[in-house]
């Protein structure tokens, strides 16, 4: 179906990248999480595994060090690609152990996770490692390809908005975690959705005569 409209507030989210590993599936809310910032202190007191030396990946660690007793970074490349002042965090707290060249093969539990397996790429080896969580940080993809011919996604293929959600575009709006906007919370996909919702209205009342959108309504 299609459908006509002067303004359009995009916000499609985000989507996790996921490990595609057996358990994830399972144990996704019982072990397995996309989100250290919301979901880190539920894990305070346990042993935790965070996957992906990124950025992400790194800031979970610092969250999780703190509150863990024992934090494993698992990153499948020969290194961490995460800012070095994080990294420099990361390695200096005695409770982590790195494991580079490390893929994650399968998360195991009962109700909640118990553990992973994990291989190292270079001695091709097996090991199990019990752990309460898993934080999945390797990624989140935004829902935006349906509108790339409108507006330049930047580099991470979000929309860019300008401080009242407007991408640049005559009468298209964004708002929540699809945006280049830094953080992304609830509180602040709804702030930005108010934003957005404004800008478009004022954006409406703004139409020449002939396109106003109240008018059109009036007439129907
Ligand atoms: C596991 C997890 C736990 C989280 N926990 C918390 C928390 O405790 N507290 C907190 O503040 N934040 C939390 N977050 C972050 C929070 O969920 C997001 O910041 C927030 O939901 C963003 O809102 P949004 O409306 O931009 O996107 P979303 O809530 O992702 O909503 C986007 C919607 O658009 C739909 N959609 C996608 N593509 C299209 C399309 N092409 N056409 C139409 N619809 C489409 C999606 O199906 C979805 O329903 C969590 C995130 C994750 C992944």
């Amino acid at each position: 179906e299609s459908y006509t409209a002067r303004a359009v507030i995009v916000a499609a989210g985000k989507s996790p990248r996921l490990l595609d590993v057996p358990g994830e599936k399972e144990f996704t809310g019982r072990g397995v999480t996309y989100c250290s910032t919301c979901d880190a202190p539920l894990f305070a007191g346990m042993d935790v595994a965070v996957v992906g030396g990124g950025n992400s990946g790194l800031d979970a660690v610092v969250q999780l060090m703190r509150i863990c007793p024992k934090v494993y970074l698992i990153e499948i490349t020969p290194t961490l690609r995460a800012d070095e002042v994080l990294q420099e965090k990361v390695r200096s707290a005695k409770n982590v152990e790195i494991m580079t060249r490390t893929a994650v093969r399968e998360i195991h539990g009962d109700n909640f996770v118990t553990g992973i397996t994990v291989e190292n790429l270079e001695t091709r080896t097996l090991r199990t490692i019990d752990v309460k969580g898993v934080f999945v940080e390797i990624g989140l993809v935004p829902n935006a390809d349906f509108v790339k011919e409108l507006v330049a996604l930047n580099r991470y293929g979000e929309i860019p908005v300008d401080c009242g959600a407007w991408t640049g575009v005559p009468g298209l709006y964004a708002a929540g975690d699809v945006t280049d906007v830094p953080e992304k919370q609830i509180i602040c996909a709804a702030g930005d959705g108010a934003k957005a919702a404004l800008g478009a209205y004022s954006y409406l009342v703004r139409l020449p005569v002939s396109l106003d959108w109240s008018d059109q309504r009036t007439k129907q």
